[in-house]
């Protein structure tokens, strides 16, 4: 792993195409008539109109096609799990390469220069409650038509997951700083270190704002339960992430590391884990167990591929049922596993095989069993209605059983994507604009 690490660090960058090259990419587009790119997007974007408008060098048209339903689409191009949506479904792929659909909306994006009109400033004022994609896109949305948006945030950053969850050589620092400085020059106040809480609660924000959005997004680690979780050394993924995608520069450091990570999980914040981990200097080893088998991985091909070559060493069928060590973990039990009947999602499900154990030695766990919402907070603190898992209830509006609260993201969705974050914060936004009669 090290002679490739030494090419590694956390501000590289992918290799882009050209924009000759992604002209004819975009000349390849078959513009079909009943688009399957469209229908799997998540915010429908009119892609074949978009794509059409670049490959006639009508860019700023391209742009404004493109920003009828989205909001950050620089942000989107990077982290949407295309393969599972607009590309993996565009018909050019069935028989060759889909369209690189992304990378010609990036292009797209970059090719704009934003000259940020005057608005009209107006005496309406909202507040949003965390500032993740989908609080950032409400914000977006009402301080373009002038309205008074001010964002709360517990934390001493912006941005949520976007800047604690995604490692800068998959999302570049200056993509998020970008829509940042918009939303700072329409207006748009942040205040930080602030949480919504009973010293400070809900009710007074909806005594002073109009309306109110909620995108505290789902921040509750899922657990293992199995023996030895709690030791030193086994971290779960917002906090391992966060430690190091908080920093700057192109060189971080966890020294409490120490030489060899082992990852849990498939998905994409797995893959994250282990791409971050491999980047330390100290690091020696990163390993991914995962209890089924690849072919079941929920993580994107392509994060996969990347992590694969970048040194990441995968034991799939594999699943930890203890971790060892005095006062720090040194070592992880796993059984091995075997896939038996499909459940409940499809997937066959994993089961422990003949009872063989191995034990494989990690100075450092990571934990990436995915997300889940805060029922205390949702339900007991904001008052707000949930299902059982503090899941927030809202209407096709993303209003909640409150009147002119909103909520959105995977505050209301369980852990979901960026994209769904920012549709759902648009759609709040919108259904203000239509109560301001806008
Ligand atoms: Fe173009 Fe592919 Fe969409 Fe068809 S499915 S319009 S070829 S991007």
């Amino acid at each position: 792993m090290k002679s490739k690490k030494l090419t590694l660090n956390f501000n590289e960058k992918n290799k882009e195409p050209s924009l000759e090259e992604l002209k004819a990419e975009a000349s390849r587009c078959l513009n079909c008539p009943k688009p399957n790119c469209k229908a799997n997007c998540p915010i429908s974007n009119e892609i074949p109109s978009f794509i059409a408008a670049f490959k006639n060098e009508d860019y700023e048209k391209a742009y404004s096609i493109l920003m009828e339903n989205t909001c950050f689409p620089d942000i989107c191009s990077i982290v949407c799990p295309h393969e599972k949506q607009c590309m993996g479904h565009c018909v050019r792929g069935i028989k060759g390469e889909p369209i690189n659909i992304p990378a010609i909306e990036r292009k797209i994006a970059e090719l704009h220069k934003d000259s940020l009109e005057k608005v009209a400033s107006s005496t309406h004022k909202f507040a949003a409650v965390g500032s993740g994609p989908a609080s950032l896109a409400f914000a977006l949305k009402l301080a373009s038509k002038g309205h008074k948006v001010v964002i709360y945030e517990k934390e001493n950053y912006i941005g949520g997951v976007l800047k604690w969850g995604i490692p800068s050589f998959r999302l570049p620092k200056e993509k998020l700083d970008k829509y940042v400085s918009k939303l700072n020059k329409l207006g748009v106040e942040f205040v930080l270190n602030h949480k919504i809480d009973d010293k400070h609660p809900l009710d007074e924000l909806i005594k002073e704002y109009e309306g109110v959005f909620v995108g505290v997004g789902a921040p509750n680690s899922n657990k293992m339960k199995v023996p030895g979780e709690d030791l030193k050394g086994v971290y779960h993924t917002n906090s391992f992430l966060s430690k190091v995608n908080l920093q700057d520069g192109e060189n971080r450091e966890l020294d409490e590391c120490g030489s060899s990570v082992l990852v849990v999980g498939g998905g994409n914040a797995a893959m994250d884990a282990a791409r971050v981990a491999v980047r330390l200097p100290q690091v020696e080893k990163v390993t991914v167990v995962y209890r089924r088998s690849e072919n079941e991985m929920p993580a994107c091909k392509a994060e996969l591929e990347e992590a694969k070559a970048e040194g990441v060493e995968f034991k799939t069928l594999t699943n930890p049922v203890a971790f060892l060590g005095k006062d720090k973990v040194e070592k992880v039990e796993c059984a091995q596993m075997e896939l038996g009947e499909p459940d409940d999602s499809g997937r066959r499900r994993p089961v422990e095989s003949n009872k063989a154990y191995v034990f494989i030695d990690a100075t450092t766990v990571v934990l990436a069993l995915g997300f889940s919402n805060d029922f205390e907070l949702n339900n007991s603190i904001f008052k707000l209605e949930t299902d059982k898992w503090g899941v927030i209830q809202v209407n096709e509006e993303n209003e909640t059983s409150i009147k002119n609260v909103f909520a959105g993201g995977d505050a209301t969705r369980g852990a979901s994507t960026v994209v769904n974050a920012m549709k759902d914060g648009i759609n709040a936004a919108k259904a203000v604009l239509k109560r301001l009669g806008e």
